[in-house]
């Protein structure tokens, strides 16, 4: 069944409009004609099977029909990640869907390289990614800041995984240790974090450096197999 995030409200008999380019996709793409169903979120209501209603030159309407699944939201995960080629982010922004990251933090630091980084674009990723993985939410992704100032605005109470190339301690003993909650892990660039961003990240109270085994990864990998570790030690791939 397709899957497809809106803006509408969702509630019983409620029109629901996609975006031009979403009613292309359903009557072209898919060949989807009025009287076919498909599955509708938005990220608050929950999902919900549509209808289609009426084929239109502006769009299609859908009519929202019942709800097939509850609003739930995946644990309160961030995923901050240094700017890297714009290839390995989109990679990372898909794969922070599916792995179920509430929000991707860009970030720039010392090493950064500066390839310039299309919003739209990474929001369009993080979208169709969700509607392929079956959540209810669609991560948000914001524009690029610089290190310092997300270590110096910190939320109290979430931790830091703070994924340290030069070691740290073995990452499943320190998740398991530190337990569930909220949390951010953070992947440095490809050139990695400097000597003193690495000693500012390893003081603070609230970040654990971890280790991602002996060899070095490169920024996509690293947040793949952060997110994944992270997930089956305190997030919710155990329910
Ligand atoms: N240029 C650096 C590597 C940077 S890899 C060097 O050669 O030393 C990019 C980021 O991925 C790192 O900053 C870190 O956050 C993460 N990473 C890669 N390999 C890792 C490992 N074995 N353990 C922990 N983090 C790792």
């Amino acid at each position: 069944m397709i899957r497809l995030y809106v803006s509408s409200d969702l509630s019983p008999d409620a029109a629901v409009a996609p975006t031009l380019d979403q009613s292309r996709y359903l009557t072209q793409v898919m060949r989807l004609g009025v009287g076919d169903d498909l599955l509708v979120f938005n990220g608050r209501d929950g999902e919900w099977r549509a209808t289609v209603l009426e084929v239109l030159k502006k769009g299609v309407i859908l009519k929202a029909q019942e709800q097939t699944r509850p609003q739930i939201f995946g644990p309160d995960l961030e995923l901050i990640v240094a700017v890297v080629k714009k290839a390995r982010v989109e990679t990372i922004v898909e794969k922070a869907a599916e792995l179920g990251v509430r929000r991707v933090r860009l970030v720039i630091t010392r090493r950064t390289n500066t390839d310039r980084i299309r919003l739209d674009r990474l929001d369009a990723i993080a979208e169709e990614a969700a509607e392929q993985t079956g959540r209810l939410d669609v991560p948000t992704v914001d524009d690029p800041v610089k290190l310092e100032a997300v270590l110096d605005g910190w939320e109290s109470g979430r931790g830091l995984m703070f994924c340290d190339e030069t070691g740290g301690a073995p990452a499943m003993g320190a998740l398991t240790a530190a337990g569930p909650g909220p949390w951010a892990i953070l992947i440095g660039p490809e050139g990695g974090f400097s000597p003193e961003e690495g000693e500012r990240l390893r003081a603070l109270p609230y970040a654990t450096a971890v280790s991602l085994g002996p060899r070095i990864l490169r920024a996509d990998t690293a947040a793949i197999t952060a997110m994944s570790l992270w997930q089956a030690a305190v997030g919710d791939w155990e329910r």
